[in-house]
């Protein structure tokens, strides 16, 4: 018999008791009681459904789904839904957690959640990809809605996936609903600057990190892992603001140039090719080569644990920005940090997505659109707010930049639990 080994999962830390020994030392620096930490460590509800989907050849392929509420002590759960080959239920909640906290860090009225399949996208067709979506959606249908939990895009999902997921519950509802998930193509009750939201937050809080150190945006050598929604506009905003944009990588691999990539001859080859293979005016590298380049702004946009204890202390950048959820592990933060390298962490510096999702709800509840200019206002405004908070806790308290989110974040959490009361 010959067996067939699983390609090694990017996870090579369990991320629930990673977010979880993170929520415990805070606690530890702030007023949480160990009631109240009891608490916050749980996840309030987790659901694991079966996804039996027809495939192209006639057979049937059960997939695995999950969706986790964290807390909804702020207000309806909020977050995500991944697509990808890793996922797992612990993955899951951790995800969950941090959309608690990134949503209370950005003051919005959201809980946290988050949801995902064991899936490769990438090999599904079209119709399987909406089949399997449309029986997950039934199967936590009576989990999500507008009040309770609202979906929208993460690694793997995007517009079209929402705009199933919307047809999916409006159709059992019998009426359009608006306000079920976010992150909707235009057309049928997205929001203006959705699809950029959380490059731009990212941008945001990259420039207020530089303004701290006396830099601008331009000329500053800015090297970006990952290609998919958030990596891809981080480099074409951040280029447009005269930054120069020396690597991009995807899942395959990057390409580097010193001088700077003509960023939007990166993004035509890729779509037209779907990868960097035969990019001209660049060197090929590496996704581990990428992350140690000599650059001022380290951005990592794709998957958790990328920056580990084997290479947090050959990173060159001076600042790591988090525009994906988790990429730098608890022993490389304290490593970065030691070396006085800044983390801009991700619930700070990856919420744009969720503060325009949060705008795409309140639009949909009310039926009234804004324009693009009045959505990146309103998002400069909150993302701005946050790091000036951040960066207050961090200097007042004297630690570092995720422990201030997570300080201000967890605390506001602690505090709606506390006025609620515990039921009953
Ligand atoms: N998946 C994104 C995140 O991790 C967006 C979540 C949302 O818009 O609800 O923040």
């Amino acid at each position: 018999m010959t067996t067939v080994e699983a390609p090694p999962s990017h996870l090579k830390e369990n991320p629930w008791e990673m977010a979880r020994s993170q929520l415990r030392r805070i606690a530890g620096l702030i007023d949480v009681s160990d009631s109240m930490l009891n608490v916050l460590q749980e996840c309030k509800k987790c659901v694991s459904v079966s996804i039996p989907t027809r495939m192209e050849d006639g057979s049937v392929h059960v997939f695995e789904g999950f969706r986790v509420t964290h807390n909804v002590a702020r207000g309806p759960a909020k977050g995500g839904i991944r697509y990808h080959q890793d996922v797992t239920l612990d993955e899951t909640k951790a995800l969950s957690m941090w959309m608690t906290w990134k949503c209370a860090l950005m003051g919005l009225p959201f809980g946290g959640a988050k949801g995902g399949v064991v899936v490769s996208p990438k090999e599904l067709s079209e119709d399987e990809l909406q089949r399997m979506t449309r029986r997950y959606t039934s199967e936590i249908i009576n989990l999500i809605g507008p009040e309770v939990d609202i979906p929208a895009p993460d690694v793997g999902t995007g517009p079209r996936e929402m705009a199933w997921i919307f047809d999916t519950y409006s159709m059992n509802k019998g009426y359009s609903v608006l306000g079920v998930v976010t992150g909707k193509p235009l057309e049928i009750g997205g929001s203006l600057g959705r699809v950029e939201a959380t490059a731009r937050g990212a941008a945001f809080c990259i420039r207020e990190a530089l303004r701290k150190e006396g830099h601008e945006v331009a000329g500053r050598r800015v090297a970006i892992q990952g290609f998919g929604n958030v990596g891809r506009n981080l480099a074409l905003i951040l280029a447009d603001q005269g930054a120069s944009i020396v690597a991009v990588s995807d899942s395959t691999g990057g390409i580097y140039n010193p001088d700077g990539l003509d960023v939007a001859a990166a993004v035509e080859h890729k779509r037209t090719h779907r990868s960097f293979d035969g990019f001209d005016g660049a060197e090929a590298i590496t996704n581990e080569e990428l992350l140690i380049l000599d650059c001022d702004v380290l951005a990592p946009c794709a998957l958790e644990q990328v920056v580990t204890g084997d290479n947090a202390d050959k990173v060159k950048a001076g600042i790591v920005a988090e525009g994906a959820n988790g990429p730098v592990t608890p022993e490389a933060d304290q490593i970065l940090d030691e070396r006085g390298v800044l983390v801009l962490p991700d619930v700070l510096a990856n919420a744009g997505g969720v503060v325009v999702s949060y705008f795409e709800w309140v639009q949909g509840l009310q039926e009234y659109f804004w324009k693009e200019s009045e959505v990146n206002a309103k998002l400069n405004d909150i993302v701005t707010r946050a790091f000036a908070e951040t960066w207050r806790e961090h200097e007042e308290r004297d630690i570092s930049m995720r422990q201030a989110a997570y300080a201000i974040a967890v605390g506001r959490v602690a505090e709606a639990t506390i006025t609620r009361g515990l039921y009953p």
